[in-house]
């Protein structure tokens, strides 16, 4: 695997041992600018835990998480989010009671109640933001809705916006269109493309058909290590990936 200024993170032998089991182990990763990168595999094969340890949630017991060649390992989380890296949990976290508008604007990273001569540019820069990123996420029309009564997919969807007001260089989306209807998974395809469009994509997935609409690289996780990783037809035709798939 290469490494170049093309990929914006690169996972090195990254590891974690979990009372001496090894939930990730070796495990290689390059991120390429404006890909989306699929991670696929059987309950338990340690994917969510890959996302925990880039985000600073878990830490790894071994190995190398680079941002722009920035050394990630050991960062508090709070820092890695700044540093661009974003991460949606398979729970929306969006405040119910408050509008689609005042959720997207509470998560501008300058925040709200900004005081002196700055309020109103900042207030209509936030708005620009606000409005650009409803677009994005297909709730144009929903932003006075409470987010309450908004529909299972409109809710992940707010929840992607959410974490698009702070403009992270890398997205990481766990199940996405876990309980969605057919038609919310198209659309969740097109939105994941659109927002790949500028920033990087890793998501987490089950559904194959879904994987294959998204898809620029798949990389295939079991029992804590890379099983095979290409393009969906390369992953798909792995006899070893064929083999885990019918085992389960
Ligand atoms: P996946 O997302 O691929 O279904 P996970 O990453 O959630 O798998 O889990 C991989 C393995 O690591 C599982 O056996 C799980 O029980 C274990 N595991 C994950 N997090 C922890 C933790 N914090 N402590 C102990 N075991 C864990
Ligand atoms: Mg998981």
């Amino acid at each position: 695997m290469s490494h170049n200024n093309e990929n914006i993170l690169e996972i090195e032998d990254l590891g974690v041992s979990f009372d001496g089991f090894k939930a990730v182990d070796g495990f290689n990763f390059y991120l390429a600018r404006n890909h989306i990168h699929v991670i696929i595999g059987p309950n338990g094969a340690g994917k969510t835990t890959v996302l925990d340890l880039i985000c600073g949630k878990t830490n790894a017991t071994s190995g190398s998480i680079k941002f722009h060649g920035k050394e990630m390992r050991g960062k508090r989380e709070y820092r890695i989010v700044r540093a661009g890296i974003g991460r949606k949990f398979q729970n929306p976290s969006i405040y119910e009671n408050l509008t689609v508008f005042e959720n997207l604007e509470l998560s501008h990273p300058t925040g709200r109640g900004v005081l002196g001569c700055l309020l109103f540019r900042r207030t209509a820069e936030i708005l620009n933001q606000c409005n650009s990123v409803a677009e994005q996420i297909g709730l144009s029309d929903r932003l006075d809705t409470e987010a309450g009564i908004l529909s299972h997919g409109q809710k992940q969807w707010l929840e992607i916006g959410m974490l698009l007001m702070q403009n992270p260089e890398v997205i990481m989306l766990d199940e996405p269109v876990a309980g969605m209807s057919v038609r919310e998974r198209t659309a969740t395809a097109e939105l994941i493309r659109r927002i790949a469009k500028n920033r990087s994509v890793i998501v987490i997935e089950h559904d194959m058909e879904f994987v294959r609409e998204i898809a620029d690289r798949v990389t295939v996780m079991h029992l804590g290590k890379i099983l095979s990783e290409g393009s969906m037809d390369k992953v798909s035709q792995d006899p070893k990936v064929i083999d885990v798939y019918i085992g389960h």
